[in-house]
């Protein structure tokens, strides 16, 4: 079985270092990768021999992850997000990664309101850097029980007029089941972004009924309340033609043997996504 359009997280492998995860994906069958920057930073040649390597073991480099946290309580602070944002765009050039996603911040202290206008301020000032260095930026509106300290942006609606008010070509949405499944508008939000070509990245894993842990313990597909399926046909049917990725952050599969856990994310992403 060949996994072509399958790509997973580092992060979602975390105890393999780079190099193990490409190979065992490789071998897998699955044709994609988002590489964590900890996960490119760890190679011992550097990231642009982290990229080379990948690329010799027959994956696509689909992300970089991540960027963003551009809010802060004062404009010293903003100024280092938006350098350190302009690094991992040169760090995503050189891996080979056409795409960072962006966790976009949030600042305990101030309202959600003013985050957000900082966030838009932060992606404008950061723009031209993207586009000289051919890199897309996508925002991943996060669940809002992040909302505190992660993420002013929650929804896609946010996430789109956040692209309207920068309105850059570079700039689009990574759409991530896990913080978007409970959204009632979020056919009609894909269909919109897709329409203004701003669907950048798609992320698969599952919302288990009583978690542990909020950020930690997230379900393979199957294992909770998302409907993968579903969520992925809005996708599809949209235009969406890029890698399912597969992305889990959990201290249960994490602990386990990673071979095993390999085949069982092959096992669920075809019994429950595709
Ligand atoms: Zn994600």
């Amino acid at each position: 079985m060949s996994f072509e359009k399958l790509c997973l997280h580092t992060i979602t492998t975390k105890p393999w270092d780079l190099q193990t995860a490409v190979q065992k994906y490789s071998a897998a069958g699955i044709g994609g990768v988002s590489i964590w920057r900890d996960a490119a930073q760890g190679f011992s040649g550097g990231i642009k021999a982290a990229g080379e390597m990948t690329r010799s073991e027959g994956l696509e480099i689909v992300s970089y992850v991540r960027g963003g946290f551009f809010t802060g309580l004062d404009a010293a602070t903003r100024q280092v997000a938006i350098d350190e944002n302009k690094k991992l765009i040169d760090e995503a050039a050189e891996l080979g990664a056409p795409l960072i996603v962006l966790v976009c911040g949030a600042t305990p202290g101030q309202s959600l309101f003013t985050s957000r206008e900082q966030i838009a301020e932060g992606l404008a000032a950061v723009m031209p850097h993207a586009e000289a260095a051919g890199v897309k930026l996508g925002i991943e509106p996060l669940h809002p029980m992040y909302a505190d300290s992660r993420s002013a942006v929650s929804t896609m609606a946010q996430s789109n007029a956040l692209c309207d008010i920068v309105d850059h070509k570079n700039l689009g949405i990574t759409v991530d089941v896990f913080h978007v499944w409970w959204d009632d508008a979020l056919e009609a939000q894909i269909k919109l972004t897709a329409e203004k070509d701003r669907l950048f990245s798609f992320h698969l894993c599952d919302w288990k009924d009583q978690p542990e842990d909020m950020l930690n313990d997230r379900g393979l597909m199957g294992e909770g309340v998302i409907d993968n399926r579903g969520i992925r046909k809005m996708v599809v049917d949209a235009g969406f033609k890029g890698f399912d990725e597969v992305e889990i952050f959990s201290n249960r599969y994490w602990a386990m043997d990673q071979d095993e856990y390999l085949k069982m994310i092959t096992d669920a992403y075809q019994k429950h996504c595709i």
